[in-house]
């Protein structure tokens, strides 16, 4: 059998790895090849190392909620690197000051009263509404999916939704909780509600649990990276791979069905290549692109991305003032006139190992949803505004040591409602039509990178099972 994966992400290094894994247990013949445009692998996890700072430009670490990652760099043998964040008080700004996010909140959830009721985040009249969760009848199952913004302002109200639910999980999933699909992004809060009468005491016993069978509590620190930044994961599956099984700037063109069996590989480089089964970790509008006579291929096309650009800014100590002992904070929409500024984290508060002594990195999530023009802006005005903007929030005097703009066009995939739904019936026709062609990562079933490792493991498995 000859496989091919298309895309050498943390999906298909995962998938990668997975079937080097299996392939001497099997006992037939397998070929395994990865494909990836670029000069680099990795996809979004790009770590730059600059003037003795390591900048994240994607993603700065995993959750260890979900196991799949956290296992995937343990069987690398990467435990002794495995860096745990320091967990200070992350804050929301709003009418101009920072609140903090009251403690045993879960996902923007209260789970203890007595904090929330404290917090200054709300109004009175908001957090009676809040728990109103507590004596509220719970609908009666919903058999079609819903919005995350319909679900839980049902529940909480909507100040507790525009000022803490919202800038906390619309930055996770890219796009606002009034489109965004309940099922495919927290399919658990769903479950909840049908087991439970209330969200509140469902996620407090939720959270107990959890504490229990990881021994970690509320106030331990659920993100890691490693020492060098993620990129070290990425060179260590690298390494792990066979000789010749990954190629580099290799971008496949199109997937062309061969007479007998199996499919021809075009790539851009005008080479070609055969195989029977075809893993695609590309965005969907590239799944769609290779694939040209596959039926369901505008509907892809026209999947929603959004754009974010990430600004990495390094400063002296002397020259940023947070006044605030935090690890970062989140900007609701509108909110201190703010147009684009969406999140900041002081990286030297919370990776303070990626930091050097004397200084401080701030990393500025920019573009909202709906308005992420600014993203496609030169370096110099994606600075220049982001500056602008940091400086209604943080006392910053001087210019930076160096700023570092990445963007992320189209990168970010939004779970719109009915996503689950039309996933299964893409997959459904990709099955008829280019049988042995599969999609798997982070625009499928699920965003982070656990999920995105589930995900190619799951695939390699599945291809390997013949299923
Ligand atoms: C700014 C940002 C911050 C994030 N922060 C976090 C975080 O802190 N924690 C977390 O868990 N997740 C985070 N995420 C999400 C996470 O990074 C992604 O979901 C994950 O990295 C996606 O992996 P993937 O392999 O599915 O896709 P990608 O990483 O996009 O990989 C796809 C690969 O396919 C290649 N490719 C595309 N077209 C072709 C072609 N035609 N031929 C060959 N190769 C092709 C691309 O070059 C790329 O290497 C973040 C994402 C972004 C953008």
């Amino acid at each position: 059998m000859k496989i091919a994966i298309i895309g050498g992400g943390i999906t298909g290094l995962s998938a990668l790895h997975e079937i080097e894994k299996q392939r001497s247990e099997i006992g037939k013949h397998i070929e395994v090849n990865l494909y990836e445009k670029g000069a680099e692998l990795g996809g979004k996890i790009r770590t730059l190392h600059r003037e003795g700072f390591t900048i994240e430009r994607g993603p700065d670490s995993f959750i260890i909620r979900k196991p799949e990652m956290l296992s995937l760099v343990e069987e690398l043998g990467l435990n002794d690197q495995l860096v745990k964040n320091h967990t200070g008080q992350a804050y929301i700004a709003s009418s101009g000051e920072f609140h903090p996010i009251p403690e045993g909140s879960v996902m923007g959830i209260p789970t203890r009263v007595a904090p929330f009721l404290l917090s200054s985040l709300l109004t009175s009249k908001g957090k009676i509404r809040a728990l109103s969760d507590l004596w509220l009848p719970t609908k009666q199952k919903e058999e079609t999916d819903e919005s995350l913004g319909l679900f839980f302002r049902r529940r909480f109200g909507d100040e507790l939704v525009d000022r803490l639910l919202e800038p906390l999980l619309s930055g996770l999933y890219a796009g606002e909780l009034n489109e965004l699909s309940l099922e495919s992004t927290f399919p658990q809060f769903r479950q909840m509600g049908d087991k439970h009468r209330s969200l509140i005491l469902a996620s407090r016993s939720m959270a107990k649990k959890r504490q229990q069978s990881t021994g970690l509590g509320q106030k331990s620190g659920l993100f890691r990276t490693v020492k060098g930044g993620l990129s070290v994961i990425v060179d260590e599956l690298e390494k792990a791979a066979s000789e010749g099984t990954i190629h580099k700037e290799k971008q496949l063109q199109a997937i062309i069905p061969e007479k007998e069996k199996g499919y021809a590989l075009h790539f851009a480089d005008g080479t070609k290549t055969e195989a029977d089964e075809v893993i695609l970790t590309v965005p969907h509008s590239t799944a769609a692109d290779v694939l040209p006579s596959l039926s369901v291929g505008e509907e892809m096309k026209a999947f929603p991305g959004a754009s974010v650009a990430t600004v990495a800014i390094a400063f002296p100590s002397t020259s940023l003032q947070a006044p605030l002992n935090g690890t970062g904070f989140l900007i609701p929409k509108g909110e201190g006139g703010s147009e684009m500024l969406k999140a900041v984290t002081l990286v030297h508060r919370k990776w303070p190992h990626l930091v050097p002594d004397g200084h401080v990195l701030v990393r500025c999530f920019v573009g909202r949803p709906g308005n992420d023009g600014i993203v496609r802006d030169t370096d110099e005005t994606i600075v220049e505004q982001t500056l602008n903007e940091l400086r209604k929030f943080l006392d910053v005097r001087g210019e930076p040591l160096f700023t570092d703009v990445t963007r992320w066009q189209r990168a970010m995939p939004k779970y719109t409602v009915g996503h689950q739904a039309r996933i299964a019936s893409w997959e459904s026709v990709l099955a008829d039509e280019y049988p042995g062609v599969y999609v798997a990562g982070t625009f499928y079933r699920g965003v982070g990178l656990p999920d995105c490792v589930r995900q190619g493991r799951d695939v390699a498995n599945h291809v390997l099972s013949g299923k």
